[in-house]
Parts: C-alpha cells; sequence; structure tokens
C-alpha cells in the first residue's frame, strides 16, 4: 500500500488547508479514531494527545468527513482546481 502511495504526487494549497478540525473542549472518539482509519495517515496526535491534522497527503477519500459528519469537528473541502492529489493510475 505505501508503495503505491507513494506514486501519487501531491501539490500543495500553501496557508489553505482544505481540512481543518474545529476545536471543542475534548476531541470525540470518533475525531481520536481518525489517527488509526486514515488510509494516508495524515491524523497524528500531539504530546498532549489532541488530534491534528497535516492534509497535504491527503487522498481525498472523504473517510474523516463522514466519521465527523455527526460531531461537526471537521470542516472538509475538496482543495481548489489545480490542487491536491494527482493520481499516476487515474
Ligand atoms: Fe485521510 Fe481520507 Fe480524510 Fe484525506 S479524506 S485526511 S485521506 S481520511
Amino acid at each position: 500500500m505505501e508503495e503505491r502511495l507513494f506514486q501519487n504526487r501531491y501539490l500543495v494549497d500553501e496557508g489553505r488547508p482544505h481540512i481543518q478540525i474545529n476545536r471543542a473542549a475534548v476531541d470525540s472518539p470518533q475525531l481520536r479514531s481518525l489517527i488509526s482509519i486514515c488510509p494516508a495517515g495524515c491524523y497524528t496526535a500531539d504530546e498532549d494527545g489532541r488530534v491534528e491534522i497535516a492534509s497535504d497527503g491527503c487522498m481525498e477519500c472523504g473517510t474523516c468527513r463522514i466519521v465527523c459528519q455527526a460531531t461537526g469537528e471537521i470542516e472538509w473541502s475538496y482543495p481548489r482546481g489545480g490542487y491536491g492529489v494527482l493520481y499516476k493510475f487515474g
């Protein structure tokens, strides 16, 4: 899987992440689950255990959007035209 992910190319829209976390007092279990669910490993925990996202390698699969739909902790949109993931095999 990781070998194939390395074949993708990403054009990062600097300063305009297409996914952001809406901060609440405590991260929900749904948000924390993204650390293991995201296929690109975009979600990590900081030293305090709070969930962080680095959307640079996002594959735009939409999994995190669906998982956190009810909690509203994720602001998710497609990158602007020309930016984001470029799949080698379509
Ligand atoms: Fe990860 Fe998919 Fe969400 Fe991108 S859209 S951050 S690849 S779960």
